[in-house]
């Protein structure tokens, strides 16, 4: 199979990133730390999880480069020395022996560019840190990305049900999808593997929907009056992180809505790329609100697109209309 070895490193590596991300909620983060607006617990999770895929992608590819969101800058500053002894103890929590110059360089790793050409992969070690420092939704999020396409992506998904319907049930989920392999979910405990569908729906009335819990990363006016254009009946699911597409993946919601809440904001290709291809392996479709594919080929941002909605296909077109009629788009791009 191809990317046998690509799938296997990059699922090993966002199981042992999810599992640091669950020991640092559960011992970081408390209602003190919630109360106080205290971001310490994401910021350890972030550069450790960081540290573990980006160490992994490097034994296993070493030419491979990585754009992730994070640098070591801070960390090896005096004022960062706590901080970097809380990514040092947390990431030898999940894997043994690792010092701190090898912790930095791997988190330092990740400052490729991006680009059309050649391969590389884009890490988000922890996409919905809101969700995070509430308990609720969050993601690890790490996709390949190979002249300018995503041909593979895995979301680890700590949080999330196994089974939609039963959210107080058991919970932990990772998805990973390969170009023209599908979309399988695994738990992170290794209890479940199969492969997920978009559901089949055609009728918008039966439509679910997912935004952002934050209403500054999407628009939640502008999405209840497309919901109401479509005739969707349902209120929105709102999750964080790429939690979303997981969802639209697997059937859970037919429709992800993401939309511009500022004109100049740019997406970021780690926010998207593998929940992009985890959505279209499951049978669904992404794109901007234009309905343009998402170019994932310029760089570290999706600078020619806006906003994201993503579906399991056959209400894709009549939801793009509905974001044209709601945001006043003409049939060319706004900037
Ligand atoms: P979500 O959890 O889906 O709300 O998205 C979390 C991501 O939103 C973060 O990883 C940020 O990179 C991204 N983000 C930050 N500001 C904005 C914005 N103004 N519009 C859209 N996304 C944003
Ligand atoms: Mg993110």
């Amino acid at each position: 199979m191809a990317y046998e070895l690509e799938r296997k490193t990059a699922v090993t590596a966002a199981i042992k990133a999810s599992r640091l991300c669950q020991a640092v909620q559960h011992s970081l983060v408390s209602e003190q730390t919630m109360a106080k607006k205290d971001r310490s617990p994401v910021t350890v999770a972030d550069f450790g999880a960081q540290a573990l895929v980006s160490a992994d992608l490097l034994a296993a590819f070493p030419d491979d480069p990585v754009v992730g969101e994070e640098d070591a800058g801070h960390l090896r500053t005096d004022e960062g020395a706590v901080l970097r002894d809380h990514v040092v103890t947390q990431v030898n929590t999940v894997v043994s022996g690792r010092g701190a110059d090898e912790i930095l360089a791997a988190i330092d790793r990740c400052t490729y560019q991006g680009g059309p050409t050649g391969r590389h992969w884009a890490l988000d070690p922890i996409d919905g840190t809101k969700g995070f420092l509430r308990g609720d939704q969050y993601a690890v999020a790490l996709a390949l990305i190979e002249d300018g396409e995503p041909v593979l992506g895995v979301l680890g998904c700590p949080n999330l049900p196994l089974d939609w319907s039963d959210p107080d049930g058991p919970a932990g989920c990772l998805f990973v999808a390969v170009k023209g392999q599908g979309t399988m979910l695994l738990a992170l405990d290794g209890s479940v593997e199969r492969p997920v569908q978009v559901s089949a729906i055609e009728d918008a009335a039966a439509a679910s929907f997912v935004e952002s819990v934050e209403s500054g990363h999407s628009s939640h006016g502008d999405a209840a009056r497309m919901a109401e254009l479509l005739g969707v009946q349902a209120a929105p699911v709102r999750i964080d992180s790429q939690c979303k597409y997981a969802a639209v993946a697997r059937g859970d919601a037919a429709i992800y809505l993401r939309l511009p809440t500022r004109k100049d904001y740019e997406e970021k290709i780690w926010d998207h790329a593998a929940g992009w291809v985890v959505v279209r392996e499951a049978g669904g479709q992404v794109t901007d609100v234009h309905g343009r594919a998402l170019d994932f080929s310029i760089g570290r941002t999706l600078r020619d697109n806006k906003g994201v909605i993503a579906s399991n296909g056959p209400l894709h077109d009549r939801i793009v209309d509905a974001a044209r009629q709601v945001l006043g788009l003409g049939q060319e791009p706004v900037g």
